[in-house]
Parts: C-alpha cells; sequence; structure tokens
C-alpha cells in the first residue's frame, strides 16, 4: 500500500537543495517518489510529520554490534555468553534505529552471531537496521581484537581465510592492519600485516567480488592498505612511533587510490566527559586531539572522500551517539552541514557499493527519517530525531 509522508523540509542527498515543503511517497519497501509536494503521486494517503526535515536514514559505516561499549569493553567480551552477546546486539541495533541510523556496516564480531543478527533485521524479527556485514576481521595471531578475530599470518593463510568468510556469508572482509588500543599488547603504531599480505587479501577479496574495509592507526599501514586497492581506510590516524603525524606520502596514496576514508572521529566523545585523566582512552584522545582534526581537515581539502563510521560497541561510545560523528566532522573538521550529511548518506552507499540506500529517490529503499529543524543549518538537529522508517517501517 502507497503512503505520503510529507514534511515542511526535504533534502535527498542528491544535492545540496532543501525541498520546502517536500513529500516521499513509499510503495512497501521502495520509494516511488521523492520531491516537491506540490508534484507527489494523488490519491495516495498522507502522514504529515509536521515542521521537521525528512532525509535518508543514516548509514553508520563502522558498528561493532555485539561489544557492550561500557568501560570494561574486553571484560565483558569474555565473561559475556554467546547468547548474551547476540542480546547485546539485538539492543545495539534497536538504539542505533531509533537514533536514525537504517544501515550499518558490522566490522566485526564472531561470525555466528553477526550474520543471526543480520538475518533477524532482514527478516523483521527484530527492529533493526540493515546489517552490512563483514563476520570476524581478519587479524594477526594475537593481533588486534584476536577476541573475535580469525586468525592468519601467512599469505597462503590469508588467502584462505578470505575464502572462508566468502563460503560463511561475509558481504564483506575486515582486515587489522594495524594493531589497536583496544587489544593489550598489540602495537597500534605498527602495521600488522607487510604490503604482500595485504596485497594479497586485496586480490582474493577482489577474485571473489568482495571490497576489503582495513583498520589502520599506523601510517605505514595506511600506505599499504591503500596501494593494495582496500576499499575503505578506517581511522586512518597516522599514527607513528612519535605520535601522530601527517604524512604527505600516505595521504597522495589514499587519494591516488580513491579509497574512502572512515576517520571514526567521535570515539572518545563521551569518554572524554566520563573518564579518570589517566584512563589509557584519555591518552589516546589527548594524542588524537588537535593533530588528528587537522590531518582529517587536510586529507578534506585534498579531496578524499570521507564516510562517517562511529565504532560503536568500544569503550563508552554508544549506538545512539553515531550523530556525534557528523557534529564533529562540522565544528573540529570544518566540514558544511550539507557535506557531513554526505558522509552518512550519499558518500557511504558509494563507499558501500549500494545505490539502492543513502538518497531519496524514486527505485531507492525506503529509508528515512525525519528531525527536528533543519540540520543543513544546524547539524546538531539530528539528535532529534521524530521518524525513523525503515524498508517502509515506521519504528518513531
Ligand atoms: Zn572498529
Amino acid at each position: 500500500m502507497k503512503r505520503t509522508y510529507t514534511a515542511a523540509r526535504l533534502y535527498t542527498a542528491l544535492s545540496e537543495e532543501v525541498i520546502a515543503p517536500g513529500a516521499v511517497t513509499i510503495d512497501a519497501e521502495q520509494i516511488v517518489y521523492a520531491g516537491a509536494l506540490a508534484d507527489a503521486p494523488a490519491d495516495v494517503e498522507l502522514v504529515d510529520l509536521g515542521d521537521v526535515t525528512l532525509l535518508p536514514g543514516l548509514i553508520d559505516s563502522h558498528v561493532h554490534l555485539t561489544l557492550s561499549a561500557s568501560e570494561h569493553v574486553l571484560e565483558d567480551y569474555s565473561n559475556d555468553s554467546d547468547q548474551i552477546k547476540l542480546i547485546r546486539g539485538v539492543e545495539a541495533c534497536r538504539r542505533a534505529l531509533l537514533a536514525g541510523v537504517t544501515t550499518v556496516r558490522e566490522c566485526g564480531g564472531q561470525n555466528e552471531l553477526i550474520f543471526a543478527l543480520r538475518a533477524a533485521a532482514a527478516g523483521g524479527i527484530i527492529p533493526a537496521p540493515r546489517i552490512i556485514a563483514a563476520g570476524g576481521a581478519i587479524t594477526t595471531t594475537g593481533g588486534h581484537c584476536w577476541f573475535f578475530g580469525l586468525e592468519a599470518d601467512s599469505e597462503a593463510d590469508l588467502r584462505r581465510m578470505v575464502r572462508a568468510q566468502v563460503k560463511a556469508g561475509a558481504d564483506f572482509i575486515k582486515v587489522m592492519a594495524s594493531g589497536g588500543a583496544l587489544t593489550p599488547r598489540t602495537n597500534p603504531a605498527a602495521a600488522q600485516y607487510t604490503p604482500a599480505q595485504i596485497q594479497a587479501i586485496c586480490d582474493e577479496a577482489k577474485r571473489l567480488g568482495l571490497d576489503v574495509a582495513a583498520h589502520c592507526h599506523a601510517t605505514e599501514s595506511v600506505i599499504c592498505a591503500a596501494q593494495a586497492g582496500v576499499r575503505t581506510i578506517e581511522h586512518c590516524s597516522f599514527l607513528t612511533p612519535e605520535g601522530i603525524v601527517y604524512d604527505q606520502e600516505a595521504a597522495r596514496a589514499v587519494h591516488a587510490s580513491g579509497a574512502y576514508v572512515c576517520p571514526t572521529l567521535a570515539i572518545a566523545k563521551r569518554a572524554a566527559a566520563s573518564l579518570a585523566e589517566d584512563h589509557p582512552l584519555q591518552q589516546m584522545r589527548r594524542r588524537m586531539g588537535g593533530t588528528r582534526m587537522a590531518n582529517l581537515r587536510r586529507l578534506h581539502a585534498l579531496g578524499v572522500p570521507f564516510i562517517s563510521g562511529s565504532d560503536a560497541g568500544v569503550t563508552l561510545n554508544p549506538f545512539e551517539d553515531f550523530a556525534y560523528n557528523l557534529t564533529e566532522l562540522v565544528d573540529q573538521v570544518g566540514l558544511t552541514p550539507h557535506q557531513a550529511l554526505q558522509t552518512a548518506t550519499r558518500l557511504a552507499s558509494e563507499a558501500l557499493r549500494r545505490p539502492d540506500i543513502g538518497t531519496l529517490a524514486n527505485g531507492r529503499s525506503a529509508d528515512l527519517i525525519a528531525v527536528h529543524g533543519n540540520p543543513l543549518e544546524q547539524i546538531n538537529s539530528l539528535f532529534e530525531v521524530r521518524a525513523v522508517i525503515a524498508r517502509g517501517v515506521r519504528y518513531q
């Protein structure tokens, strides 16, 4: 059955334009019209959402649904049974959805749990965003996130692991190309794999039609991931043993590769307010701080496309906080609200090769949200979600 949602303003994400008043007509799970209210199809039930802005459902390109987002993520992960992890995932999905996120890209968790959540979301069993899932992340023995990772070291083993993930049903391949702050006894400032090893992963994934997302704090890992042809570079922190330093060679490599950068730049937003000053995350936040934002400004000026991902699930990074990633892009990196919105809509759909999501137009999936005010003027209005429609079903 068709239904038209009307609102004072409409942002389709196809351009910077705000259409006022706007309308989106959906037929079951599909959009059949998005544009000016005056031109909306006749004889369709109207639902007036009022003085709000309609926009595409947001895409959070980096989450970990089975992590607790508490202060003690690793303890939780080792104490939780698989059943509890799964229940955490269900609750994470609900929170993300009600915050306006209608698609998440799951960047690492146990295969059987993540693929079950994906199926439950797709089947409408739980209120959830669409889940695009890597399942387990490929990492070195004892490497970053080994506890839900798939440990592989040699080129032959890495190729085999990619094949195993394709067989298991992964939508893309996630690799931990450097160490990470979450995992003790790894080194975020050093690459975990050689260029030839990352190349083996990318070649095997490409042969089987999947993209690779690479977790990269270390500058050397950024360079080898870009040169190997990964689709997205997660974090892209430019971390060296001497701290965070902008690296022109790495920046050029990223730009030349056409990779999208997912800076996960609001990771420490909530932690900043609630953790002791000597907590490792506070130390990381101080280290990352200003230099990190300045680096992102330079990458953006170079023309590197950004997508927004929260890394929700890691320490004090809850699923409902996704919008901080967009407000930080505006407040700290200097993007316009339109440019920031693109990182969670049109650019994310491009990066994920999902033209059916991320914009509002005839034929797209009926994923749309309404927020109070006008996010093109006040990006903070993304925190005031008034309606969420995911694959045609209204949840709020
Ligand atoms: Zn992550």
